[in-house]
């Protein structure tokens, strides 16, 4: 493939290798931006260091996690008021990642909702892209998302629901981001799925270290592989590779307002 590529969500203080390393293997691969994304206030001051100090190559996402949403229920005005004071970096692009995960119960329903409404807030106030984790609730989320207010750039980061999902986050206007689950054999749902969303609304990610695509499924991710995903949704989509990735690099800059 020869267009440049953004890895739209990884982690990278989990991956477990030397940061030069990680971003200069990317931009081998043509991965030249990626967004780093902090699951906590303490993650979040450090996914923001890394983007200032990256020459452009990090962007950053700040917020609270579903799975792990203690601080929050500890302090509400704290914790957000502390994501405000980081979001003054201009490296911030988006609030996130924060949603509802009903499929692992480390956090209750009440306590994510109520960590949800208070960064869906926060990014319309403050202008920033919305990046929403949603794992088996997704009916229950777009209740929440739609009596909150959502901001006007909303992504569903590794994007999990099925077409007809898929088909109503498009009709907001609200971006699907597919990540490397998307290339494993049973995963056609997904596929699906990838079907119903406008060229113009879809992303790809890696969620590294998390979620490697083929063929290295099972290993650490990183975002230099963030190319297989963008193979594998062209293909079920029956466009070509350098096509869909020409697109995506402009729906990056619509879906995080950034001049890539
Ligand atoms: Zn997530
Ligand atoms: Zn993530």
């Amino acid at each position: 493939m020869d267009v440049r590529l953004v890895d739209t969500h990884c982690h990278l203080g989990h991956i477990e290798r030397d940061l030069e390393e990680v971003l200069g293997e990317a931009s081998d691969a043509g991965v030249v931006r990626v967004i780093d994304v902090g699951m906590g206030t303490a993650e979040s001051a450090a996914t923001v260091d890394r983007a200032e100090r990256s020459d452009g190559r990090v962007f950053a996402a700040i917020g609270v996690h579903p799975n792990d949403v203690a601080e929050f229920t500890a302090a509400p005005e704290a914790t957000i008021e502390q994501l405000r004071g980081l979001a003054a970096s201009e490296t911030v692009v988006a609030i996130g990642e924060t949603g509802l995960d009903h499929y692992r119960d480390r956090s209750p329903p009440d306590l994510q909702e109520a960590a949800f409404v208070a960064q869906i807030a926060l990014a319309r106030q403050l202008d920033k892209t919305l990046v929403i984790h949603c794992r088996d609730a997704h009916a229950r989320l777009i209740e929440v998302l739609q009596g909150a207010g959502p901001p006007e750039r909303v992504v569903m980061h590794c994007f999990s629901g099925d077409a007809r999902f898929a088909a109503l986050c498009a009709s907001h206007g609200w971006f699907c981001s597919f990540a490397g689950n998307i290339t494993y054999p049973k995963n056609e749902d997904l596929r699906e799925a990838a079907r119903a969303v406008p060229a113009e609304l879809l992303l790809v990610e890696t969620d590294a270290p998390f979620l490697a695509p083929q063929p290295y499924r099972g290993k650490s991710n990183a975002p230099a592989l963030v190319a297989h995903t963008v193979r594998a949704l062209a293909e079920a989509r029956g466009e070509a590779a350098d096509t869909l990735g020409a697109q995506l690099w402009e729906n990056v800059g619509a879906a995080f307002a950034l001049r890539v």
